[in-house]
């Protein structure tokens, strides 16, 4: 069966950089995801889409592809004061919403007297993303995951965190 829209396609990757660093893989479960509704990053859903169970891959991503360019107007200096704690450092990354209101993960730049330096690029932004893995298994999604855009059974990797939001249902 051939990864096509509405199949839920369980594939297992490594995810590295062009510097050959290692950023994720899939080797605590492999990965189970509804082909054809944004589950996972466009460029990767579109390289494995025709492609059949126990089918090898290797991706390459361009940053415009992946998680775009990284761009200077998204390091930004904001109060102390927006923060819930003092407990301030360079290198930690939160979400939170840029001036487009969409979800972001920021990381600390600098930590000033009363100011903090953020970086709303992605932490991924710039980067040529390099996916090598293997398609596990496609099936037909039911019903259901097709009507809720996600898979029901399964490893949950941590790709859709937003489950609880929208079932009220056990998984
Ligand atoms: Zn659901």
């Amino acid at each position: 069966m051939n990864v096509t829209k509405d199949k839920a396609v369980t594939i297992n990757y490594k995810m590295s950089n062009s510097a050959g660093e290692v950023l994720d893989n899939t080797e605590d479960g492999d990965l189970i995801y509804l082909h054809g509704h944004q589950n996972i990053m466009p460029g990767l859903e579109n390289a494995l889409n025709g492609l059949k169970s126990g089918d090898d891959f290797k991706i390459t991503l361009k940053p415009e592809d992946a998680f775009g360019e990284k761009s200077d107007d998204r390091i930004i200096t904001v109060g102390k004061e927006n923060f819930e704690t003092d407990n301030l450092e360079a290198g930690m990354q939160f979400q939170t919403l840029d001036h487009d209101e969409n979800v972001v993960i920021a990381t600390i730049i600098e930590v000033k007297d009363k100011d903090v330096v953020i970086d709303e690029n992605h932490p991924l932004a710039g980067m040529t993303l390099i996916f090598e893995g293997k398609v596990i298994e496609v099936r037909d999604a039911t019903e259901e995951e097709i009507s809720h855009g996600h898979i029901h059974s399964g490893h949950d990797h941590h790709h859709h965190h937003d489950h609880d939001e929208c079932c009220d249902h056990d998984h």
